[in-house]
């Protein structure tokens, strides 16, 4: 059995984030997604409404669960049995970051195993900072984000669209 885990901060989920959460469900018998509860940083919505929305999301996929966590990642690996990491790229500008933080969850928990997906195409310029940045601003984001949360966003920056 391979259960792996797509951790990330989400906020907002975008369609690049429901496509690595496609095509890994479809790798992997199990897939988490993991929610970053990350107190430093500051976050549009709450983990509750982003678990909430990631919930919805994956409604229809029989083995995927969303949970969130704290703490390091591989310390919710090892509780919740995961062994697979799964990441996505985007860029060569993601590859730096990307490779050290495997490399040091691997030294962590040698079982940890980083797998990453290449982004598609179509989303690879897309980035849940670029649609707060967008949004913020009245842009329109319904190429970004899944329908049933465009509105979520706005009212998140005060915005009736
Ligand atoms: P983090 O704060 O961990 O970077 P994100 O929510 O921004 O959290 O991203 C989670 C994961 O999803 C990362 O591996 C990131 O590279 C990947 N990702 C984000 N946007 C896209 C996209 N448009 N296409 C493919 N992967 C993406």
């Amino acid at each position: 059995m391979s259960k792996a885990i797509y951790p990330g901060s989400f906020d907002p989920v975008t369609f690049g984030h429901q496509d690595i959460i496609e095509r890994s469900s479809a790798v992997f018998d199990e897939l988490i997604v993991g929610v970053l509860n990350n107190s430093t940083k500051n976050s549009l919505f709450s983990v509750d409404e982003r678990v909430s929305m990631l919930k919805e999301l994956t409604k229809n996929f029989k083995n995927v669960t969303v949970d969130s966590f704290d703490g390091l990642l591989v310390d919710y690996m090892k509780e919740s049995g995961a062994t697979i990491i799964v990441r996505g790229l985007r860029a060569v500008t993601d590859f730096e970051y990307e490779l050290q933080i495997a490399q040091t969850n691997h030294v962590e928990y040698p079982k940890a195993e980083t797998i990453f997906f290449t982004t598609n195409l179509k989303f690879s310029y897309l980035s849940s900072s670029v649609v707060r940045e967008f949004a913020a601003y009245g842009g329109d984001i319904s190429k970004f984000v899944p329908k049933q949360f465009v509105d979520r966003v706005y009212e998140k920056f005060n915005i009736k669209k």
